[in-house]
């Protein structure tokens, strides 16, 4: 097709629509109003109503050839509503497991994936029980909508349980062991209808107050590890019957084992080194399994280093167009707020 949907429209949309114009797709975006728009300097909006708007989904569903995401929050209903028109890609079925951290770890588990221990916790009685089985410190999570370490809270001894469980605020909880590990990394792996799969090289994350800050690539852990990650993530990917992209976040153990935390059917923010560094952006690559065209060469082209550019400091940023090999993405965000993605530069290392 000629036209692709995009739900959500913050700046993993905007890049895809990006990498969409770059190969000859026109882009509409669906969104409801209370997301951010920074995708609108790329793209027109195609409407603005909500997720239970049937008759605007009809007709964004009328108007696109396919339809992806940018957002894994995204209502199942919706989603099933809209696959009754056109293609969507990952499919209901992927999100439904992405959207709750019991239901992602879980089905790991069944494939032999290991993750931190843990406990589905609807009260505070399940919360006690919880930390008597799986011990402290752990991470007390809600199951649904946390992104950038928002919604969880670690918990040592000693701690008091019920406030815990009230400031969490969710009777859809996960009490999680909490994982000492060595370092954590990521894997994106791009999937086609026809289960060809090609995978990124492992990278590394490093995360400040919750969220992502830094992503090195790639990752400095053992080829053997590397393999071992590249497995699981590829073995997600084929079991969830995955279009298009899956980023899967891991932790790697002292002892050397590979854990899932949480994985993410869409373009990662630990993929934003692949526009400038790799041969084939996440970006292009999501449109290219979309619309079932050749997956492009996951090589990197040099080792390097992504920054976050969170908050307010504009300015500062701009400095950085001066900086040679730095290579600078702003996302037209309006206003910059603490804990803000505003943009992302990405450096030789
Ligand atoms: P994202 O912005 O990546 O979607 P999120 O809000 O969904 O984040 P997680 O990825 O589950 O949350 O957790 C955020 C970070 O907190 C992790 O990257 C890791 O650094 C730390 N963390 C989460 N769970 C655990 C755990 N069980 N043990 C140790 N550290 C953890
Ligand atoms: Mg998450
Ligand atoms: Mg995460």
């Amino acid at each position: 097709g000629s036209i692709i949907g995009i739900l959500g429209a913050g700046q993993l949309g905007r890049m895809t629509a990006l990498a969409a114009a770059r190969l000859g797709y026109r882009v509409h975006v669906f969104a409801p109003e209370s997301m951010d728009s920074s995708c609108g300097q790329v793209v027109a909006y195609h409407t603005q109503a909500g997720w239970h708007d049937l008759r605007a989904l009809a007709r964004f569903a009328d108007d696109v050839d396919v339809i992806t995401l940018e957002w894994e929050n995204v209502p199942t209903y919706a989603v099933d509503f809209l696959a009754r028109h056109v293609g969507v890609h990952p499919g209901s079925n992927v999100l439904s497991v992405a959207q709750d951290r019991v239901a992602e770890k879980s089905f790991a588990n069944k494939l032999g994936i290991g993750t931190a221990p843990f406990r589905a916790v609807r009260t505070l009685d399940e919360l006690k029980q919880a930390v008597v089985e799986i011990g402290l410190p752990a991470i007390l999570k809600s199951t649904r909508m946390g992104y950038d370490g928002k919604g969880q809270m670690r918990l040592n001894p000693g701690d008091d349980l019920s406030g815990a469980f009230d400031a969490i605020g969710s009777d859809e909880a996960i009490l999680e062991g909490f994982v000492d590990f060595e370092r954590e990394i990521s894997v994106i792996t791009a999937r086609r209808a026809d289960g060809t799969m090609l995978s990124y090289l492992p990278v590394e994350n490093r995360h400040k107050s919750g969220i992502l800050d830094t992503t090195i690539v790639p990752a400095g852990i053992t080829p053997e590890i590397a393999a071992e990650a590249v497995r699981v993530a590829e073995l997600l990917a084929a079991e969830l019957h995955v279009v298009g992209l899956l980023a899967v976040e891991m932790f790697v153990t002292r002892d050397g084992r590979v854990l899932v935390n949480e994985m993410a059917p869409r373009p990662h923010n630990s993929g934003h080194w692949t526009i400038d560094f790799a041969e084939t952006s996440q970006f292009e690559q999501l449109v290219r399994a979309i619309c079932g065209l050749p997956l492009g060469a996951v090589g990197v082209t040099a080792p390097c280093v992504m920054t976050n550019l969170i908050g307010d400091d504009i300015d500062g940023w701009q400095a950085m167009l001066a900086e040679p090999g730095a290579r600078l993405h702003l996302y037209g965000k309006g206003e910059a707020r603490p804990g803000r993605k505003m943009g992302h530069v990405t450096r030789p290392a």
